[in-house]
């Protein structure tokens, strides 16, 4: 039987740097760099085809056109390969996550983004667990099939929904979590599936969505917080959409001034999300008086969606519609798994 063939997309991130000489920082280095610290590679009982999609870049620098460069790529390579894995700084890898798993429409392949937390050159690095474990996953099958077909982040030994996963630490080599959805394998001495919460539904040709709208405003209240700035916002026109972070379950206090301003929003025929500031948990609208009127004006509900996915469905929902109604139900549905 022939090996399984993975594409190993280079984008930058912690894990290819090292630290220069002179100024002591950490900077990105070429993908033979860090291909030079891995020949362990060489050794798993899976083709690999490497590349480098740009000169590699810390993730804080991550933009959506580089979205759109890597679901294009994939997109290109789907039929050669039995799945991806893309090596990224874990500061934006959630985001870009999220991305992919909206971008990459009947996705039934694996598609793991993973990085480390210490370069891969260094003696405790966790980038080579990383990598070799998100080879792996995938590469792995189940009746023929991709045993993961979902855009998903390993790291430090837990496979979770992409779209489901934030950064949670600076520090810790366990920097991902899934708040809000179980993860859907855990690497121990072998690797454990849970495979009744992988989304293996899709099917069909892959379609890769073009298109992603920058329009995208983001409000976070707090005691003090001065509503002013959302007619700004209105009066320079620079968004379609605002998303509210609001407290616990999307409430906003009863503040006369804040709800008429964000009432002059709506009515401006812009999209107004109601999200929530707490990590786990869901938004729910009408549960107290002081989310209740947001309904009313006609603000959409994130329910648990993270903050990233969030902010990448809106993009892309923008982007792919020809107007805002269009745009605002493309957002309610769920797209890949992504809510409740
Ligand atoms: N700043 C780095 C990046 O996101 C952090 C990391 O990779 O862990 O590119």
């Amino acid at each position: 039987m022939s090996k399984p063939n993975i594409a190993l997309l280079y984008t930058g991130g912690t894990i290819g740097m090292k630290e220069d000489v002179q100024s002591k920082r950490l900077v990105p280095l070429d993908f033979d760099h860090l291909h030079a610290q891995i020949p362990e590679l060489e050794k798993l009982e899976v083709e690999i085809s490497f590349y480098q999609l740009w000169e590699p870049i810390d993730s804080s620098d991550i933009q959506p056109k580089h979205w759109q460069i890597l679901a294009d790529k994939i997109a290109e390579l789907y039929d050669a390969y039995d799945g991806f894995v893309i090596l990224h700084g874990t500061d934006t890898m959630a985001y870009t996550a999220s991305a992919l798993s909206f971008m990459l429409q009947n996705l039934s392949k694996p598609v793991i983004l993973t990085g480390s937390q210490l370069p891969i050159g260094v003696l405790r690095t966790d980038g080579k667990e990383n990598i070799i474990s998100a080879i792996e996953i995938a590469a792995a099958k189940i009746n023929g099939k991709a045993r993961v077909p979902e855009v998903c982040i390993y790291f430090e030994y837990k496979l979770i929904r992409g779209n489901r996963a934030v950064k949670l630490s600076t520090e810790h080599f366990d920097a991902f979590k899934s708040p809000n959805y179980p993860a859907l394998a855990e690497a121990g001495v072998d690797i454990t599936y849970q495979d009744h919460y992988i989304d293996n539904s899709r099917f069909g040709n892959l379609n890769c969505l073009r298109g992603i709208s920058p329009r995208v405003g983001v409000i976070k209240l707090f005691p003090g917080f001065q509503s002013e700035i959302i007619d700004e916002y209105l009066r320079l026109d620079l968004y379609d959409a605002l998303i509210l972070e609001a407290f616990g379950t999307g409430n906003i206090g009863a503040k006369e001034e804040l709800l008429g301003a964000l009432e002059r929003w709506c009515r401006s025929g812009k999209l107004l999300i109601n999200a929530t500031q707490c990590v786990y948990g869901s938004t729910y609208m009408d549960k107290y008086a002081s989310s209740a009127n947001l309904s009313k004006i006609g603000a959409l509900e994130s329910k648990d969606m993270t903050f990233e996915a969030i902010l990448c469905k809106l993009m892309i929902s923008l982007g792919n519609s020809e107007n805002i109604e269009e745009a605002r139900n493309k957002f309610t549905g769920n797209w890949a798994g992504e809510q409740k």
